[in-house]
């Protein structure tokens, strides 16, 4: 039986023998024990080897040695995994609403409503909105800045009124307001 192939990882070399299995292609890995116990080993030993029939051997370095296609989901931040409903490739691209509402709320100090995130798609352009999903430091940064205008009004309407009995003074009217 020849050596097909052969795998530093017991875990890779696992996963193609799994995948010549659903091949219908019988299949051995080699000090395959060994390698997950002490996988240091590995290359003193020269990795687990994968060994088919004579007859299979072909086709399994075919297999082996085609570049595997999976659609991986992106791993960059704020993409989605979801396949495009029009174009049907993963492309789409999260917009998040919440992030720009975050963005723009601490930016302001004032609690605005917040956008709805939307997906789209870089491949064809198609958008989508997503439902609302309320974040809890959405929420919370909401909260403060909702009750820091509100405290700072309450100051402005002290400052104002404090300031507008002192100048009823000065100009000589009494505190009370009664114009005379
Ligand atoms: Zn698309």
């Amino acid at each position: 039986m020849p050596v097909v192939a052969s795998f530093r990882d017991l875990a890779e070399a696992e996963v193609a023998s799994a995948s010549l299995d659903a091949s219908g292609i019988s299949n051995v890995l080699e000090d395959e024990q060994t390698i997950g116990i002490a996988w240091h080993y590995s290359n003193a030993i020269g990795g687990v080897r994968l060994r088919v029939s004579d007859a299979a051997a072909a086709e399994a370095r075919a297999m082996l040695y085609e570049p595997i296609e999976v659609d991986w989901p992106e791993a960059s931040a704020g993409a989605a995994d979801e396949e495009c409903p029009a174009c049907g490739r993963f492309a789409l691209e999260l917009d998040s609403g919440p992030r720009k509402t975050l963005a723009v709320m601490t930016g302001l100090g004032v609690p605005v409503w917040f956008w709805r995130s939307r997906l789209r798609c870089r491949s064809c352009g198609f958008r989508r909105r997503v439902p609302v999903r309320l974040r809890p430091e959405l929420l919370f940064v909401w909260l403060v800045t909702g009750a820091a205008v509100v405290v700072a009004l309450a100051a402005l309407l002290a400052i104002v009124g404090f300031v507008g009995v002192m100048l009823a003074r000065v100009l000589g009217f009494p505190p009370d307001g009664r114009i005379l």
